[in-house]
């Protein structure tokens, strides 16, 4: 038996246009337009690529998009003055500076630098530790598309073993918060874990954001477990170009488990719209409006 693929894209669709129909509503009833500005420093083609595609999808939700490009030698104060000129801006709720910077910018001191109010990438540490507390906050994106897509296989994950492999910042330490709000047993594993594949084949929920092709492999998936590949590797393809996979071996895996998100075509088109998402709620708090319902 075959595991059922969860359409990412298709999923991502449906949300985004929940979060236009919202942001129409918004503006209707009380004539607030969320705005997004997103700060982008040198010219790193992929970099280029995520910005264009997060300007085209916040227009195509009715909000207002701000894009702020800053040269690779920009001076630390230069970029920490564009953040504080953003946090005082009353058309901006949400600030998302592209990451990685130049080695030549303090990532920590700018992210520090953003109103955590208008922290839509959950970066900031007043934004973390309210999760790690279990109090509201904005989350990063790629972790609550994680969570929306099992949301979309299992109605409810109290009491569900999940592995989490991957403890970054970014995505496997905020997803382990995430999951313990919904009430799931987690592991979360790293690179000083030992006996993973014994870790993973105890598990319902199986997230995989370690950044290494295909590491985890068919027979290390408990049958009929849901996975969540998180990972985006690029690799030499037959024909010159590169092709994307995912952290997954998808080819094994999806003979074993249950449901399993593709790569490319699973949670990459989450994480934009779930941006879109948390700068509505940032939108709505900061004009102390009631919680949009997305
Ligand atoms: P990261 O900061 O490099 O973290 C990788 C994590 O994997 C670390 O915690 C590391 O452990 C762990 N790890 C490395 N090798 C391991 C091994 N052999 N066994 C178990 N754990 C191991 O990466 P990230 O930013 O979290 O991203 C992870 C992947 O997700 C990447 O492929 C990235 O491109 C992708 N990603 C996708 C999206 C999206 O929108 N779909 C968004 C963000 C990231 P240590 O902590 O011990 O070093």
């Amino acid at each position: 038996m075959t595991a059922r693929i969860i359409d990412g894209k298709l999923i991502a669709a449906e949300l985004r246009a929940r979060v236009g129909a919202e942001v129409a509503r918004v503006r209707r009833e009380s004539g607030l337009t969320p705005g997004l500005a997103v700060v982008l420093v040198g010219s790193d083609p992929a970099s280029e690529v995520y910005v264009r595609s997060k300007h085209k999808q916040t227009q195509s939700a009715g909000m207002a998009s701000f894009e702020h490009v800053l040269a690779a030698d920009v001076a630390q104060r230069d970029v920490l003055a564009l953040i504080g000129q953003l946090n005082r801006d009353p058309a901006v709720h949400g600030i998302l500076v592209q990451l990685p910077l130049p080695k030549s910018l303090d990532s920590e001191a700018i992210i520090n630098a953003i109103d955590p109010a208008k922290d839509v990438d959950g970066l900031h540490p007043s934004n973390a530790g309210r999760l790690a507390g279990g109090f509201a906050a904005l989350s990063p994106c790629t972790p609550l598309g994680c969570i929306i897509l099992t949301r979309t296989v299992h109605a409810s994950l109290e009491g569900m073993n999940a592995i989490v492999i991957g403890r970054s910042n970014l995505v496997g330490r905020p997803l382990l918060q995430l999951l313990l709000n919904e009430n799931a047993t987690v592991t979360i594993a790293h690179s000083r874990s030992r006996d993973l594949r014994q870790l993973c084949a105890r598990a319902d929920l199986v997230y995989a954001a370690v950044g290494r092709p295909e590491m985890v492999r068919g027979d290390w998936i408990k049958p009929g477990a849901t996975v969540i590949d998180v990972g985006i590797n690029r690799l030499p393809g037959a024909d010159g170009k590169t092709r994307l996979v995912g952290d997954v071996a998808f080819a094994e895996a999806v003979q074993v488990a249950g449901a399993i998100t593709p790569v490319p075509g699973g949670v990459g088109q989450m994480t934009v719209a779930c941006l879109l998402v948390n700068t509505l709620r940032a939108a709505c708090a900061i004009q102390g409006l009631p919680p949009p319902a997305v």
